[in-house]
């Protein structure tokens, strides 16, 4: 893995233990489960969560390796649903699914209101 490891070291220096960081940074700052980006957005931000892709009420480690970055909404649709694989691939690809099917009816719904803002003109790209 090609981890940017003067990214890990500031990380730490601003207090993250070296686990979290490390989950951080491999993720790029974004969601592993729906990709939304957690570092360039204040709100986004608030919802920054460490799952452990193995739940560890059912014997999940701390190693970085059961540990994923995800928004708050991903890591509340998934709660303590085990992932099937081997892999940690594997694993994220099953949370993705699980997370995906619980998420769909509130994804729908947000993408309708979205809509119809952008349709009268409320374009969240060029709010300033
Ligand atoms: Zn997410």
């Amino acid at each position: 893995m090609n981890l940017n490891e003067s990214l890990v070291d500031e990380m730490v220096r601003l207090e993250y233990s070296r686990e979290d960081a490390v989950v951080f940074v491999r993720a790029k700052g974004k969601c592993e489960y729906c990709g939304v980006d957690l570092i360039h957005n204040r709100i986004a931000w608030d919802s920054v969560q460490f799952d452990h892709i193995i739940p560890k009420s059912k014997g999940g480690s701390d190693k970085t390796d059961n540990l994923a970055l995800s928004c708050k909404i991903c890591n509340n649709a998934k709660m303590t649903f085990y992932p099937q694989g081997v892999t940690r691939e594997e694993l994220l690809l099953s949370a993705k699914a699980h997370i995906s099917e619980r998420r769909g009816h509130a994804d729908d719904f947000y993408m309708k209101v979205s809509k119809i803002f952008n349709e009268h003109g409320y374009s969240s790209e060029n709010s300033t």
